[in-house]
């Protein structure tokens, strides 16, 4: 079987603490690798070497650094099937779908090539007699990121990239269910002429992370994952000093008006509700269609399409709809969730409990399912379900819609299908969520612009990718300077205002 490794200062290294993670193909359901869980000493290993080079690093000029993105750019381009095997076979996610992970992340590698623009820093002149003041965003030093499972390419890009860009050394500790993609993108920055030590990819648990986040060194931690998880780094990171910002779990709400175009929602739906096996932060796992009619009509349209969906291993052509879930347990607790649905009394109108695959009998698939009729008290309505159910909550009024996804203690996304201008305006200006959709079933915003949710989906000042990330990779410092020719004889001892 495949030992993984670790990537430290440029080097594939084997684990040495003893401890290793299964690594499965959800398709088959069969251990195909195993992965080093790092210990203390490992992580040592790597923040001395990121330590070590970095301050060179941060010395090479930002179009310099620039170009090594470029260059890792069109590696990402040269080795994009290869790359999206690897990750279709350790995730489950259609060949397709793996292809749209990598290229979602290497659009932010694009992003960070705007890095001289971007560090510029702002200058005044004269602002005093003699006296100039200017501004310059330095990096940080080194940086971590913790990474979840269901985007393997596209989060640590959205993470090492600018982290790179500023200046900074990287460690990445990725998800331990699927770890190849990440070695293998470290290696193509390697390849893209990064020097030794500013990316290093170290796997494992919590053991890791603790590392991570008790090092001295390490000045910042990006963090992407589940809720409970992010509050504990959250909190941790920052009661050590360190610049955090962690990114959780998500229950988002589609409310469909009653003028929407019902077969364009009912398609969107089905995307955003069952695409990647419902394994998205920004799938939509709640559709609210507003008023009885809508609802009937709505469900209508949907059933017969959930019913063709095509649930297949990637390997059997790229109009598969979605594949396994990642692993026996997310299986287990998807549909232990589901029969908390029926047992609360909600009507589940697709029920995919008994769906099997021959010749896959053993892999990790979830049918497709559909709840109607659920109320917010519910199981199913309250937890993210990760997987391929649906829950219809039938609204009588836009308040009452707009509540729900006021009401939910999650925030990251939602969208609303309507043509009304008026009804959309006041959507996307009152909704406590951080990214909108209007007639967009998954308003994923582009590199250029940031992402984050509100509320329990995210913790800390600054989004992912866009400006806000170059803020995030870098602190600033401001000069005030005076030239002698401006200086009057005799101290100052007072704080007044600038001649
Ligand atoms: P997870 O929280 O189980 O794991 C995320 C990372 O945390 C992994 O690297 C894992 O090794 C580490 N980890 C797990 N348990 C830990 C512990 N006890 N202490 C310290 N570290 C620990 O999440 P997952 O299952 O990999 O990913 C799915 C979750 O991620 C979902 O909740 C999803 O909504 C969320 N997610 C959010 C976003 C976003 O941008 N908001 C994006 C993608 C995924």
């Amino acid at each position: 079987m495949q030992e993984l490794t670790h990537f430290i200062n440029g080097e594939h290294v084997k684990g040495t603490s003893g401890r290793f993670a299964d690594v499965y193909n959800p398709a088959t359901g069969e251990v195909q690798a195993k992965v080093p869980l790092a210990n203390k000493a490992e992580m040592d290993i790597a923040v001395a070497a990121a330590q070590a080079a970095q301050p060179a690093w941060a010395a090479v000029n930002p179009q310099r650094r620039a170009r090594v993105l470029m260059k890792f750019v069109d590696l990402l381009n040269r080795d994009m099937d290869k790359l999206a095997e690897a990750l279709s076979r350790e995730h489950g996610k259609t060949f397709p779908d793996a292809k749209g992970d990598i290229q979602r992340g290497l659009e932010v590698a694009e992003y960070c090539i705007a890095a001289p623009q971007m560090l510029k820093g702002e200058y005044t002149d004269a602002a005093g007699p003699g006296i100039d003041i200017y501004s310059m965003r330095q990096a940080l030093g080194v940086t971590a990121g913790i990474t979840p499972f269901n985007f393997p390419a596209m989060i640590p890009m959205w993470m090492f990239a600018p982290a790179i860009a500023c200046g900074n050394a990287f460690i990445l500790k990725p998800s331990e269910r699927d770890p190849s993609v990440p070695l293998m993108l470290a290696e193509l920055l390697e390849e893209a002429g990064l020097p030794k030590g500013i990316i290093q990819v170290v796997n494992g648990d919590k053991e890791a992370v603790d590392a991570i986040l008790y090092d001295p060194i390490i000045q910042s931690v990006g963090f992407v994952g589940s809720t409970p998880i992010a509050e504990y780094i959250y909190g941790t990171g920052c009661a050590q000093g360190k610049r955090v910002q962690c990114f959780g779990g998500a229950k988002n709400h589609m409310i469909i008006m009653p003028d929407a175009d019902l077969d364009q929602a009912a398609d969107a739906l089905v995307g955003a509700g069952y695409g990647a096996a419902g394994e998205r932060c920004m799938a939509i796992s709640v559709a609210v269609p507003v008023g009885e009619e809508t609802a009937d009509k709505l469900r209508d349209k949907l059933i017969p399409r959930i019913e063709k969906l095509k649930i297949a291993p990637y390997t059997a052509g790229d109009d598969v709809d979605y594949g396994p879930v990642v692993t026996k347990a997310a299986q287990e607790n998807i549909l232990r969730l589901v029969q908390t649905g029926v047992d609360q009394g909600a009507d589940l109108v697709v029920d995919g409990r008994d769906f099997s695959l021959q010749g896959y009998e053993e892999g990790f698939f979830v049918g497709p399912h559909l709840f109607d009729n659920v109320t917010k008290d519910m199981d199913i309505y309250k937890t993210e379900i990760f997987g391929p159910v649906l829950s219809m909550v039938r609204a009588q009024s836009y308040e009452e819609a707009l509540g729900l996804a006021m009401d939910h203690e999650y925030g990251n996304g939602t969208a609303i299908y309507t043509r009304d201008g008026d009804t959309a305006r006041d959507f996307a200006n009152r909704v406590n969520v951080g990214m909108v959709g209007v007639n967009v079933p998954i308003p994923v915003p582009l590199a250029y612009h940031t992402f984050g949710g509100w509320k329990k989906s995210a913790f800390g000042d600054l989004n992912q990718h866009g400006p806000d990330s170059f803020k995030f990779y870098t602190r600033t410092k401001t000069v005030t300077s005076r030239w002698p020719s401006g200086i009057k004889e005799g101290g100052e001892f007072h704080f007044k205002q600038m001649d």
